[in-house]
């Protein structure tokens, strides 16, 4: 049986590993389909504190990870297919094994929200991708005009990454203001490669026919008129979705899937504690996730300590 059990290895999870670990807790970390979350496909984190340079979103999970692992958290790459939260001891199935835990800590995070067209599905990963980080120095994008689409942080973020390699950046928003924080707008804005496209929204990728894009159909939401943006990659920047579904009819989710917590880091499970992007919807940064990390494990740790009462 094991005592900790943590689905995730983003900055939410690995942050309760290290706390867990260091609470000679021995957790047992499942990276699930994403080894160090979101932040890895992020270029440079400019706002975690105590790196004024900034630090790499790859670099900064790896060595979390490392030190949690120094404390003898045991990261292994594998992914939960089912949870059993239903019964006593609690249980999660990993890649086909029931695995009994006294504590789960759920940090699945968040994934990149799809604009839902049929084209962007078909020409995914030929040219329409969620990741400028991982995607943008391909050589199919250099020199050539580029639509990111999304009007907050990260879409700001993702425009300005690209243009070191595109001709051109349209950054295609479905209002006429940015949602992003003001030093991400107005550095998005000021870029004089970057060109900003109103009140629109993509209705259509092309070409779904060659295989590869060749252009987006937008559509002015204000006057209704239609027009055609010739680029050679679709970039979509439009938010986050939680990733919970393992979790429905078990614990309490929201409307939008986000799992709402009882009292701090607990759920309407004893013993299943949450962190990170796949509770909150409000704040999202790295420096919360990590927050609430800790909080999860200080929280099962104390509930631990309860059952050897
Ligand atoms: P976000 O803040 O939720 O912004 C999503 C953007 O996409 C909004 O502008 C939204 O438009 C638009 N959108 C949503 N659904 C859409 C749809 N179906 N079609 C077209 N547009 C759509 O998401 P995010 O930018 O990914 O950021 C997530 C969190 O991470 C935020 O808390 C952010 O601050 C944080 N983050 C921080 C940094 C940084 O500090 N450097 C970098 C990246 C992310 P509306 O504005 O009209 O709603």
């Amino acid at each position: 049986m094991e005592n900790v059990v943590i689905m995730g290895t983003g900055c939410a999870g690995l942050t309760a590993a290290l706390y867990a670990a260091r609470a000679d807790l021995k957790p047992r970390v499942l990276t699930g389909t994403m080894p160090g979350g979101l932040l890895t496909t992020t270029s440079t984190v400019e706002n975690f504190p105590g790196f004024p340079e900034g630090i790499g979103g790859y670099t900064l999970m790896t060595r979390l990870q490392q030190q949690a692992e120094r404390f003898g958290a045991r990261v292994e790459f594998a992914t939960v297919d089912h949870v059993d939260f239903l019964q006593s001891p609690l249980a999660v199935v990993v890649d086909g094994q029931r695995v009994e835990t006294r504590v789960v800590i759920i940090a699945t995070g968040a994934s990149h929200r799809r604009l839902g067209l049929e084209s962007e599905a078909r020409l995914e990963n030929r040219g329409v991708t969620y990741c400028a980080t991982c995607d943008g120095a391909l050589p199919v994008f250099r020199n050539q005009p580029l639509v990111v689409v999304g009007g907050g942080d990260s879409a700001c973020e993702e425009a300005l990454y690209l243009t070191r390699f595109g001709s051109k950046v349209y950054l295609v928003h479905r209002r006429d203001q940015l949602r992003a924080s003001p030093i991400m707008a107005t550095r998005a804005l000021a870029h004089p490669k970057i060109e900003p496209v109103w009140d629109s929204v993509v209705t259509d990728i092309e070409d779904v026919a060659q295989n590869k894009v060749t252009g987006v159909q937008i559509r002015n939401v204000k006057t209704g008129q239609t027009s055609r943006l010739e680029c050679a990659g679709v970039f979509v920047a439009i938010g986050l979705v939680p990733n919970t579904g393992l979790f429905k009819g078990v614990l309490d989710l929201d409307a939008n899937g986000y799992i709402i917590p009882h009292r701090g880091a607990t759920t309407n499970i004893l013993g299943v504690f949450v962190a990170g992007d796949c509770v909150d919807y409000v704040y999202r940064q790295a420096v919360t996730a990590a927050g609430m990390g800790c909080a999860a494990a200080i929280e099962a740790e104390r509930y631990l300590a309860t059952l050897r009462l």
